[in-house]
Formats: structure tokens, sequence, C-alpha cells
């Protein structure tokens, strides 16, 4: 067995891993670097008119070049865990090359018909699995979904079923054991595949190197509720921004501001189209109880806010890493005719994720948030990946022969590979280190 580590074993971002057994090979992700595509968009360039070609250079893209050169014709079939863009968003540059089907949970296809287009040729190619579900590729490999807990709908856990012996990847993933949708990681089911025998764990390690475990998304409720105990909101806009595709995060968001008898009203086009996708597959009906607001209609929709008073609604809006063009930025800016208050509530259910491009969008945000006059709550919010604690326990669970992390960089990748040595894991004998474009035998 064979392990490509083809995107995200260098940097945060571009995910992309291939597993080949005998004379078969499965992809699984293929994401972007979102860092790298707002770099482009600070340009001026837009990456969806853009040539693979052009995508690999600016590194937005994972560098499967060698990889296709090398096992190109022998993928059977590409598996997608989740519709995040670092590991889905890539799918429509590079997966049509491959010609194989590419499977996925419902609202993970939902989310990449969006991004493909009318047109795409990769529609037909599109198959959806649910979770507890299995699906056969060759008469040799089988992947089977497994449910689990993240920040997006419908996330699975993928285990490939080999003659050569079964291989988890997990990435990514936490351990809610409260999720406001969906349902919890099938912990029944992971810890016998481990008892039958795993191969292979391959999970992301993007919090790996904190200590403790990571609590449950149904703890943001009292968390937003309780950042306006004692404070008179009267006349005051309530604007929260968090991570449009977190569907169970909005739920949660929409119940406060019904608490607070205020109309929840989302706005930016990314809040719009992962709303339209949860909604299509029956996941979440917002329409009924909020206004969800299309991105040509946003400024008619601010004025009417201006003029039937900003006390009686509850903004909920894209711009949370201080993104270029997102609603939040444009209001700091002044840009969509909404005049932001001395003392209006601006509530960040999100942390910075860290990189260069963030912090330096997210400085700027809060200094033009801030001589506004605005008060500002950062942090209010729960992450959505497995902490030091729960990978230890995973590893536990299914006490896998062999143990890889991606999803990161080199220090966030050795925390993880740390980690399993103290479970008695050997470094480059059970335990593996491996960088973009390299590959292992096991
Ligand atoms: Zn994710």
């Amino acid at each position: 067995m064979k392990v490509h580590a083809i995107g995200g074993y260098s940097e945060f971002g571009r995910n992309m891993t291939a597993i080949t057994v005998g004379k078969e090979t499965v992809i699984f992700d293929v994401g972007i670097s979102v860092d790298n595509i707002i770099k482009l968009q600070e340009k001026g360039h837009d990456a969806d008119k853009m040539s693979a070609k052009a995508l690999y250079d600016a590194e937005v893209i994972p560098d499967d070049r060698e990889f296709f050169k090398k096992y190109g014709k022998q993928v059977k079939a590409i598996v997608i865990n989740h519709a995040h863009l670092d590991h889905v968003a890539g799918v429509d540059k590079i997966a049509g090359k491959y010609k194989v089907p590419i499977i996925g949970t419902a609202f993970t296809l939902e989310v990449l018909r969006q991004k493909l287009g009318k047109k795409s040729r990769l529609h037909k190619r599109l198959v959806q699995l649910n979770a507890k579900s299995t699906y056969k590729i060759t008469d040799n490999l089988s992947v089977e979904f497994i449910y689990a807990t993240h920040s997006i709908p419908q996330t699975v856990m993928s285990c490939l079923h080999s003659p050569e012996g079964r291989v988890i990847y997990a990435a990514d993933f936490k351990f809610d054991e409260h999720p406001v949708i969906g349902q919890k990681t099938d912990y029944k089911r992971l810890r016998e595949l481990g008892r039958k025998g795993l191969k292979l764990l391959i999970t992301d390690a993007t919090r790996v190197d904190r200590e403790g475990r990571t609590y449950s998304e149904s703890l943001v409720k009292n968390m937003v509720k309780d950042t306006f105990a004692f404070i008179n909101t009267k006349n005051k806009a309530i604007i929260v921004t968090t991570f449009a595709s977190h569907i169970g995060r909005l739920k949660t968001l929409v119940r406060v501001a019904k608490q607070m008898k205020r109309k929840p009203v989302f706005l930016g086009r990314s809040m719009f189209n992962y709303i339209n996708a949860a909604e299509r597959i029956g996941i979440c009906n917002f329409t009924n109880k909020a206004m969800v607001v299309h991105p040509r209609k946003t400024r008619s929709v601010l004025k009417r806010i201006e003029r039937e008073g900003r006390e009686k609604y509850f903004m909920i809006m894209t711009g949370h890493q201080g993104e270029p063009n997102s609603m939040l930025v444009r209001i700091s800016q002044d840009l969509v005719g909404f005049k932001l208050l001395p003392e209006d509530l601006v509530i960040f259910c999100s942390e910075t994720i860290p990189s260069p491009v963030n912090e330096a969008n997210r400085n700027l945000l809060m200094k033009n948030l801030k001589n506004k006059g605005a008060r500002i709550f950062d942090e209010v919010h729960v992450s959505g990946h497995a902490a030091r604690e729960d990978m230890r326990e995973f590893l536990n669970m299914t006490k896998p022969e062999h143990y890889v992390p991606c999803h990161g960089g080199l220090i966030k990748l050795s925390s993880a590979v740390k980690l399993a040595t103290e479970l008695g894991y050997t470094l480059g004998e059970n335990t593996h280190l491996l960088q973009d474009r390299q590959e292992l035998e096991i």
C-alpha cells in the first residue's frame, strides 16, 4: 500500500491525499488554499476564470502534476469528506482529467454543484453516498462513509476497504457530544473497525497542538446570549459575523435573534449560497424565519434596516476573517449605505485562522470598526477541530497499525507525531511525517 501526500502536508489548506493498493488508486479531497485565493483577489484576479496552470503557479490548488503522470491512469475514484473549500474547491480545476466518480454526501455535492456551475462536465460524475453506507469502487476497493462531527453539515470520515487492509481518512472532525445538527461521530463503528484491524489512520492535525478537548458547538448558544447580558441594546445594531458554511451555528443565531425579538437577516454572497445549498437538500429552513438576502438586494435591505430601525434586526454576515469585499468589511468602510454608529455591537463568532493574510485583514477591519466606536466581542466561538486529548482517544479507539497526520505545516504535523509516540508509536516505523509530494510505502 502506498500513501501519496499530494497537498496539505507542508502548509494549511489545499488538501489532497491518495492511497494506492496494487494497481488501483483512490484520491481523498481536492481542496484549495484559501489564503492564496485571497492574495489573488487582492491583486484583482478572479480564480474561477484562471487556468489550472496559473492556479498551480499561484499555489492555490494541490500540485498533483507528478502524481498524475505516474498514477493518473489507475485512479478509480475521488472521495470528498466535507464541503469546506480547502477540501473540495479544487475539484473543478483538476478532477476532470481523472475521469472517475466523485463521491460525497448530499450537502458536499450540493456545494460542489454550485461551484462547478451549470455547464461543467463533472456533474455526471458526482455520486452521492450517505453516512453509514458503502460504495463499491472496484472489485477490490470500496469506500464507507462514517458519521463525524465538524463545523459544516454532513461531514464524514471515509474508510477504504482493500485486500491489503483498511484505511480511515479523517480530515476534518471533532468529537461533539451534543451536535446542533446531524449525528454524533459513530464511535461504535470506529471501535469496531479498530477491533477488526486498521492498517492506517490519517487525521487532520489542525488543532492537535491545543491541550485538552474541543467542546461542543451547543455551548455557543449561551455564549452568544451571555454576550448581551446587562447590555442596553436599545437603538443599537447587532451584527454577528461567522462562517457561512456553519449551518448549525446559523441555526443557533436565528434562535437567539428570535429570543431577543429581533428579525434575523443573512447578508453576504457566501451566506446566500450556503443557505441555499442547505435548504435545497432539506437540512434547514431559514427562509420562513429570517431574511436571506440576495447579494443584489443588499443595499435596499440595508437602507430598509436603517429606515425601520436597526434595533429591530439581528444581522448575520460574512467577514469574520476581514476578507476583502465581505459584507462586514464593506460596512466598516461605508461602502454599502449602512452607517455603523457608536456602541453598535459587532460579535465575531469565529477565531482568526492564523495566517499573515488573515491577520493583516483582521487588524485593518478591527481598526475601522473601532474608529466608528463599535463595541467588539471577539472569539464567541467553539472550534470544529479535534484537540490533543480528542486525538489521543481517537488513536486509542482505532489502534491503527500506522498513523499519518495531514492538513498542517511541519509544526502541526510534528505535534501529532509526538502524540503518537507518547502512545508507543515510533517515527519512521509506524507513524510518519510526510511533506507535500512525498510517497510512503507501508
Ligand atoms: Zn473542514
